[in-house]
Parts: C-alpha cells; sequence; structure tokens
C-alpha cells in the first residue's frame, strides 16, 4: 500500500476549497447557495461531480433516488466495498461546506490514490447523497435511507411546496422509484461507510483543533409542556393568589436547563416558548415550551427526559398549575464503530493532530447506515461554529489535513 505523496502538502486542501467554491456556484436561486433535492441545481451539481469522480479514476453512475455514485474498482476485483460520502442538497441560502465538504474530499483523496496507483483490497464507493436535509420533502436522509434499506416507501409520496410528489419529482429527474429498494446495499458486501463532514459546532475550534473523530450521533427526545394555571388582572390579584402559567414555564424552562448543565454528555433547549392570549395587563393564564434533549447515550438522555418530568410535576404542584410533556418524537443514538473510530483516531494523530474524540448534535447520512453496516465519521473544524449559513467556513488548511487523515485511514484499512 503506497501511501499518497506528500511533497507538497497543501495541495489537497486547495484543490479541494477551489472545487468547493465552483459547486457553490451551482445554485437553484441566483446570489445564494440553495440546492434542493431534484431541482435544477442538484442535476447540474450531480454532473460536475459525476465528471469529477470520472476525472479521478471512477465510474460514476446515478441510484434509483438521486445518488451519484462513483466507484474505485478493488486491487483484485475483491467483493467488498468501502462507502465514502456526504449530501450535495443544501438548506436554503446555506453554506458551501456542509455535506459538499465530505463528497469532494472523499473524490479528491481517490483521485490522489489513483494518480499514485494505489489501490485498496476494497473497491471504494463515493456516494453524493441527494436528499440529507429534508427541504423539498417532509422527510430527511432519503438518500441514505435508500441506499442502506431503510426508506420508508410512503415517503414517495410526500409532496412538496410545489404540489409536485418525490415520485414524480424523481422520474422528471430521470430516477425509476420502482427500483429503490432492490438497489439498497448488501450488507455482507459493504465493509463500512465513513464520512467527512464539518463539525457545526464550536468544539474544535474551541480547543485550537483542525478536526475531531466523532463518537455517535446524538439521539434526541422532542416533546412539549403544556402549562394550565389561572388568568388574572395583573393589578387586582395579590401574588401569594397567583397560579401564573408563564411564571411556572420560566421555573421550568430553568430547571432543564441546569439538569442539562449538570452532565457533559448532555443537551438541553427550550427553543418555543407560546403564551396563548398573552397581554401585558393579563397574569398569564397558559404556557406552551417545546424540548429538545439530546445526548450521545441513551441511558443518559431516558434518564434526564425522566427527571425534567419529574421536577416539571413539582414544580407545578408548588406553583398550584397543572403542566403535561408529551413526548413528540424520539430517536435513539446512533454509535460510531469503535474499531474504525479507533483506526481513524490513530490516522489522526500520525498526521500530528492530538486525537479528540466528539459526539456529533446534529444529524449525518452515516446515521442511516446505524445497525446495517459499521460506520465512522470524521469532523473538520468550522468558524465560529457557524454552519447553515453562507458564512459557513473551513480553511484550506484544516480541510488538508482532513483529506491526509482520510487518505491514512484508508491505507490503515486497506493493509490490515
Ligand atoms: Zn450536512
Amino acid at each position: 500500500m503506497r501511501a499518497m505523496p506528500a511533497a507538497d502538502p497543501g495541495a489537497l486542501g486547495e484543490t479541494i476549497a477551489a472545487r468547493l467554491t465552483e459547486l457553490a456556484a451551482v445554485s437553484d436561486e441566483p446570489g445564494r447557495l440553495t440546492r434542493l433535492y431534484l431541482g435544477p441545481g442538484h442535476r447540474k451539481a450531480a454532473d460536475l461531480v459525476a465528471n469529477w469522480m470520472r476525472e479521478a479514476g471512477m465510474t460514476p453512475r446515478m441510484d434509483a433516488v438521486g445518488n451519484v455514485v462513483g466507484r474505485y474498482r478493488a486491487r483484485d476485483g475483491g467483493p467488498l466495498t468501502l462507502m465514502l460520502g456526504s449530501h450535495i442538497d443544501t438548506v436554503r441560502n446555506a453554506g458551501r461546506f456542509d455535506g459538499a465538504l465530505g463528497v469532494v474530499t472523499a473524490i479528491e483523496v481517490v483521485r490522489a490514490a489513483s494518480k499514485a496507483g494505489t489501490r485498496y483490497p476494497f473497491a471504494i464507493e463515493v456516494i453524493a447523497f441527494g436528499d440529507e436535509e429534508g427541504v423539498r420533502f417532509a422527510s430527511t436522509l432519503g438518500g441514505a435511507r435508500a441506499l442502506a434499506g431503510n426508506f420508508n416507501l410512503h415517503a414517495l409520496d410526500e409532496v412538496g411546496e410545489d404540489g409536485v410528489s418525490r415520485r414524480q419529482a424523481l422520474v422528471a429527474f430521470g430516477c425509476n422509484p420502482s427500483r429503490l429498494a432492490e438497489e439498497a446495499l448488501s450488507p455482507d458486501r459493504a465493509l463500512a461507510y465513513v464520512e467527512v463532514h464539518i463539525e457545526q459546532g464550536p468544539v474544535l475550534e474551541n480547543e485550537g483543533l483542525p478536526v475531531g473523530v466523532v463518537t455517535a450521533i446524538d439521539g434526541v427526545t422532542r416533546g412539549t409542556v403544556e402549562v394550565d394555571g389561572i388568568a388574572g388582572h395583573a393589578g387586582t390579584v395579590p401574588m401569594p393568589m397567583r397560579k401564573d402559567a408563564l411564571a411556572a414555564a420560566a421555573e421550568m424552562l430553568l430547571a432543564v436547563e441546569e439538569r442539562a448543565r449538570s452532565r457533559s454528555n448532555l443537551v438541553a433547549t427550550v427553543g418555543k416558548m407560546d403564551v396563548p392570549g398573552s397581554a401585558a395587563n393579563t397574569i398569564p393564564g397558559q404556557a406552551r415550551f417545546t424540548l429538545d434533549i439530546r445526548s450521545p447515550s441513551d441511558q443518559e438522555r431516558v434518564g434526564a427526559v425522566s427527571d425534567i418530568k419529574e421536577t416539571i410535576a413539582a414544580i407545578a404542584q408548588r406553583r398550584g398549575v397543572t403542566a403535561r410533556l408529551s413526548v413528540g418524537h424520539e430517536v435513539p443514538a446512533a454509535i460510531c464503530d469503535a474499531g474504525l473510530s479507533d483506526q481513524m483516531a490513530q490516522a489522526v494523530e500520525s498526521c500530528g493532530v492530538a486525537p479528540r474524540r466528539l459526539p456529533s448534535g446534529a444529524g449525518h447520512d452515516a446515521m442511516a447506515f446505524d445497525g446495517i453496516i459499521p460506520f465512522a465519521m470524521l469532523f473538520v473544524r468550522c468558524r465560529g461554529g457557524v454552519s447553515h449559513n453562507p458564512k459557513e467556513f473551513a480553511s484550506p488548511g484544516d480541510i488538508d489535513i482532513a483529506a491526509r487523515v482520510l487518505s491514512t485511514f484508508l491505507d490503515r484499512i486497506g493493509s490490515q
């Protein structure tokens, strides 16, 4: 196994950054980056990425859900495939690194291997997923779920804002949704899925590290809390006689925050609070707020939800209001493969970087492979932790390190 030529260590990062700029110019809207699934920007981006794959020594194709898949054959025609990828769809008014970074980095790492004449004992498929963000249709991770074989076929009937269904959009894009199930991967032939992605958070920047190894994609519990008190005149009801729903909700919010702050592997957010019928001179009779609780440990998250439920009930009782917590949405954590993550951490170390491990609070294509094939992720520092925004930025130097880590990782897996 030959390592990538290291004569010009910055070149790969510069090349990837330049291609990301080129890809970011491909948009559905003039003047800002919006590339929705199966839209005109997606069409052009898919063609561009397929060309890059071809030039890099891969054979590209488009699958039944609009993913672009580039195959780099194995050294000796071996049956196993290692998948590298991320997504090329974006949110509206997006940055140019979210998703695209993982796709372009994988292509350039394969290009470097191809140039150096390196083949691995497994084939590599670089995948540009078309539908991670879930902007156009209701469900997310459509591209990765289809490949992983856990796509819910009912999602084909989802209709976007333009009145077009996912099925109709696929056909118009030249895809054949009836082949969707049969094109799913065979878990016994897929070695693993590995994704490079910007962190979308501030941890690596805060610690002065260019990359980090992901331990897990956080599980999530979402819910709402409805607090009912008694509305009253702001002037006439003495303080001890009040049943103020908003004051109770405020105390509950702070208790949620305090519970999450007491742990290092838990985050909890009240992102929205409504006070129905509120007025400046009325004691609020009702308050509603949302809960979003995440952790890489399901045990930690479930424990927190249970504690929060108890605390909310205690606050409600003390204040003479009623509170009801309803859980709306629950997704378990997706744990990265320990062996692959160790290999990734060793690749990070051999590139001269301390191997920081961190969970992902955001969802990624990789989670679609949970329980199907092993997966691992590498995070790249992004400036200010800013993402889903045109200000999103990862430096060519950091991208270069990520590319070298990925290349070293492939060499390590290939020589096992
Ligand atoms: Zn992303």
